[in-house]
């Protein structure tokens, strides 16, 4: 195990606990950091297999493992009302979502520091990547999940042959359960809100970008925001080609959420640097984006100064007509994913998007992980025609 975890809020050191999810004296989240190592050459990664691995060296010392993140994801142009824009499709990553980049290297960081079982809270995307991770790995996995998430996405969970535990009552009720757990039987919490080995496999994206882009940084990426965790992956994955020296300039980095559970957008117009948890919340069709209280909320607010980007907040109508639009560009995602639509319009109609390219948007998630809520969204057919 190489690296060093410490606390982002007190600087404690935690090297010697690498399956420690949070500081052990505040409580605060943790980061990972290493000194930076030699840095690849374009031409070099060329003779590499695609996936996370590839860029290994600003990875943990790991033997890699085959896994499920060795792929690239497509780019794929669009056009949103004359702007042309580049939709990173995450969602074609094997279990349906940018989350096997971080589960991949989150499982493989706790395989090599001897955990054998480990614990998880999702009601999703991230339940399923890290069960398929874990699978492979040959890691018992654990996850708790809200008795009310999609039947489809726990049917996915337990295919990985994850142990599914479904707890009554709102999300929450879920972490409570899994820390009680973990508290009487000492296992260890692959968490892929708090684990920061999480945040450096999403990262990859960032270098994928670059490498496809032909060398350069895009200028802008739009991407749905509720933890953060694909927002700090780029800023993470950009701010180290920066310091390489490997692009000039980081992207303006947009953080979209629903109207309906924004805290980080608050946080932001208010100027404030932390995010306070959103306490009244509503519903909202971007189900995976809908964290009243991100852990990480302070990181997500300096990564948005740091690259002048900016965040905002959609509707329910704008988050649904972006499901159709992005449907009839021959790209099925889930709502949380489409909320890059209208805040690409938006940017547009406000003058705050570049017209001659790079720009990017990132398609998180699979539209047939949220079917139920997609039948409803799409127009019904109309009637057969006659004989
Ligand atoms: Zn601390």
């Amino acid at each position: 195990m190489d690296g060093t975890l410490r606390c982002a809020r007190c600087d404690r050191d935690h090297r010697h606990q690498p399956a420690a999810w949070r500081c052990q004296v505040c409580a605060g989240p943790l980061n990972w950091q290493r000194a930076p190592g030699p840095w690849w050459r374009r031409r070099d990664l060329a003779r590499r297999p695609a996936g996370v691995w590839r860029y290994r060296e600003a990875l943990p010392c790991l033997e890699p493992t085959a896994g499920l993140a060795d792929m690239a994801t497509p780019l794929v142009p669009l056009d949103v009302a004359g702007v042309p824009v580049l939709a990173k499709c995450e969602f074609c990553l094997p279990t349906g979502s940018y989350k096997d980049r971080g589960a991949a290297v989150l499982i493989r960081w706790l395989q090599a520091a001897g955990v054998t079982a480990a614990l998880e809270d999702s009601s999703g995307n991230a339940g399923a990547a890290l069960a398929a991770a874990a699978t492979r790995a040959g890691l018992a996995l654990t996850v708790f999940c809200p008795a009310s998430a999609p039947p489809g996405k726990r049917a996915q969970i337990r295919a990985y042959g994850a142990r599914l535990v479904a707890v009554e009552g709102p999300r929450a009720r879920a972490t409570e359960a899994l820390l009680a757990h973990a508290e009487a039987t000492g296992a260890a919490y692959a968490s892929h809100l708090w684990h920061p080995l999480f945040l450096h496999g999403v990262k990859t994206m960032a270098f994928e970008l670059w490498e496809q882009l032909g060398g350069v940084a895009p200028a802008t990426v739009v991407c749905p925001t509720g933890a953060g965790s694909i927002l700090l992956g780029l800023h993470l994955g950009f701010a180290q080609l920066l310091a390489a020296g490997l692009i000039r300039a980081l992207p303006r980095l947009v953080a979209v959420q629903a109207e309906r559970v924004q805290p980080v957008c608050q946080a932001w117009h208010a100027g404030d640097a932390t995010v306070t948890p959103a306490t009244a919340t509503e519903p909202t069709l971007a189900d995976g984006i809908a964290l009243p209280g991100p852990v990480r909320g302070m990181e997500v607010l300096a990564a948005l100064r740091d690259s002048r980007g900016m965040a905002l907040a959609v509707t329910e109508e704008e988050i649904a007509d972006g499901v159709r639009q992005l449907g009839r560009a021959g790209l099925c995602v889930e709502p949380t994913s489409a909320v890059v639509w209208p805040a690409l319009s938006r940017l547009h109609q406000a003058g705050r998007l570049p017209t001659d390219g790079g720009v990017v948007a990132i398609l998180s998630g699979n539209g047939l992980k949220a079917v139920g809520v997609l039948a409803d969204l799409i127009e019904p057919e109309g009637a057969p025609a006659a004989p």
